[in-house]
Parts: C-alpha cells; sequence; structure tokens
C-alpha cells in the first residue's frame, strides 16, 4: 500500500476518514498507535506491532497539552515531526495523522473523558488531571480515526489500564492491545524524557530496572511485601533517585496489595535530577 502523509490541519482529517472508510467498507482493518512523538525504538515496535494486528496503520503524533500539568514539560517536551514521519514510515505505518492543538481544541472547547478512580493513584496522585487530559485526547482520537485496533505500550502500565476501563465503560468499539516494554541494552527503558538526563544521570538510570528486578524477585521468592519494597527505595535512594512510589498492585485493577497474589505488577515512579522516570515489571 502506498503512504499518504496527513500532517495539514485543514481537510487533512476529512480525506483521511474517507480513506479509512473505504479500506474498512472494503473489509480492510485499521490499526491506530497514538504517540506524542519523538519517536524512539519503543514506538516503532507498537507500529510494528500494530501492522499484524490490522491492514493499516495509522500513527497519530500530538503532544497533547491537556495531559501536561502546568509545572510540567509541555513547552520543552522534544518535537521532531520530520523525522518521526521518516522512522513510521520506515516501521510501517500508513497514514500520519499529527493535528494542531487547535484542531482537537477549538475556541470554545469545554468538555472532558473523567477518568474515575484509577486516575487518582499512583502517576495520577502526583500529576492531578494527567489522566483525564490522556482520556479525553484518546478517545477523541479513536472517535476520529474508528480504528479496529488500537495499540499502547505497557511503558505506561497505568495508562493502559484507564484506557481499557473508559473504552469499556463508554462503549468504544475497539480492542485495546498492550504491547512489552523496549529497554536500552542497560535496561533503561525507552522513553522521549531521557534525553533530558544529563550524562551523569544517564548513567545512574539503569538502576531503576535493575531495582525493578532485585525487588520482584525478593516478592516472589517469599521475602515480606514492606521489607521488599523498602530494600527496593533505599536502592534507588542510593542510586541518586528520589523515589515518589514503588508499589505492588493488582496486574488488571491496580488494587493494593499487602501480599504478593498473582498476577501482581510492580510499579515505580522516581526522580533523577528534574526528570520523572517511570518504569513497572510483572511479579511471577
Ligand atoms: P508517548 O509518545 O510517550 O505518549 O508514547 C506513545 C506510546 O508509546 C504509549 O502507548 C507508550 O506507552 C508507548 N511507549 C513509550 N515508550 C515505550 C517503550 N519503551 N516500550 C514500549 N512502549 C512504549
Amino acid at each position: 500500500m502506498q503512504t499518504t502523509i496527513h500532517t495539514e490541519a485543514d481537510h487533512a482529517l476529512e480525506k483521511l476518514q474517507e480513506t479509512l472508510a473505504a479500506f474498512t467498507a472494503d473489509g480492510r482493518t485499521v490499526a491506530l498507535v497514538p504517540t506524542m512523538g519523538a519517536l524512539h525504538e519503543g514506538h516503532l515496535e507498537l507500529i510494528r506491532l500494530a501492522g499484524e494486528y490490522a491492514d493499516v496503520v495509522v500513527v497519530s503524533i500530538f503532544v497533547n497539552p491537556k495531559q501536561f500539568g502546568p509545572k510540567e514539560d509541555f513547552a520543552r517536551y522534544p518535537r521532531m515531526l520530520e523525522e518521526d514521519v521518516k522512522k513510521a514510515v520506515e516501521a510501517g505505518a500508513h497514514f500520519i495523522y499529527a493535528p494542531e492543538a487547535e484542531e482537537l481544541y477549538p475556541a470554545g472547547f469545554d468538555s472532558s473523558v473523567s477518568a474515575g478512580a484509577l486516575s487518582t493513584i499512583l502517576e495520577g496522585k502526583s500529576r492531578p488531571g494527567h489522566f483525564d487530559g490522556v482520556a479525553t485526547v484518546v478517545t477523541k482520537l479513536l472517535l476520529r480515526i474508528l480504528p479496529h485496533v488500537a495499540i499502547f505500550g505497557e511503558k505506561d502500565y497505568q495508562q493502559l489500564a484507564v484506557i481499557r476501563r473508559f473504552v469499556a465503560d463508554l462503549d468504544i468499539p475497539v480492542d485495546i492491545i498492550g504491547a512489552p516494554i523496549v529497554r536500552e541494552t542497560d535496561g533503561l527503558a525507552m522513553s522521549s524524557r531521557n534525553v533530558y538526563l544529563s550524562a551523569e544521570e544517564r548513567a545512574a538510570a539503569p538502576a531503576l530496572y535493575a531495582t525493578l528486578q532485585s525487588t520482584a524477585q525478593h516478592i516472589a521468592s517469599g521475602k515480606m511485601l514492606s521489607a521488599a519494597l523498602r530494600l527496593g527505595v533505599d536502592a534507588l535512594t542510593k542510586a541518586g533517585f528520589k523515589v515518589d512510589y514503588l508499589e505492588l498492585r493488582h496486574a488488571d485493577t491496580l488494587a493494593p496489595m499487602d501480599k504478593f497474589v498473582s498476577p501482581a505488577r510492580l510499579l515505580v515512579a522516581a526522580n533523577l535530577g528534574k526528570t520523572r522516570l517511570i518504569d513497572n515489571i510483572a511479579v511471577e
């Protein structure tokens, strides 16, 4: 299939919608991979996976102002549309949808999707409003593109849980697929925000995943949960992190656990200098 690129606001969406409707009428399936750009191998794996689930792959690139807090990095978030388009197409994207903020949120826009209790814990506690911003933009993208499947990374594990919840609650007709975390060779989960790390911070960063692994091992081998978590926080603090949370949660509902019961997920958020890093791992 020939790749068509839609990056301009005026009528691009209409044209894209017409084309996708024709594909769908023809019996072909559509996958959407929502991103904020600054694409890395983690995003590219989602795009490749999308190609396994559907005939037509749409990648959206949009730095969504509504999911950033007033003191967060919206203004300095890396933007590199031209490079992103090239990478996405090489990974198998057939259409790129890169709207301007005014197209998604025109003057007078005044509604939002409220993500419920899941949005108030973990990331939501430190980033109030973040998941409502995510839920609002993902809902809009799903309704604009009407994909059969949408692919999201387990890197943002809570985000995936929130999306599964509101998609089910609001009867949005799409299959949500979660994709495994792609890591650098030293274990650091790939992230567009890793470019913020200084050389020294980058050298310390792999301790985040190493600590998740050792803590998961302690928990799985029967160590008392509170003791295992305390050890983990100590290790991260020693490595130079300021820990926001290190918690074991039910893998699907994200309900808290006071002892290990399968299926469980160990989730962490910690700051290295000014950069907030998140990661997670299954405990089996
Ligand atoms: P972002 O551009 O950061 O909003 O991410 C777009 C999508 O890519 C989200 O579904 C993320 O969970 C996913 N993603 C980001 N980093 C990774 C990674 N290292 N491995 C797998 N998926 C990722």
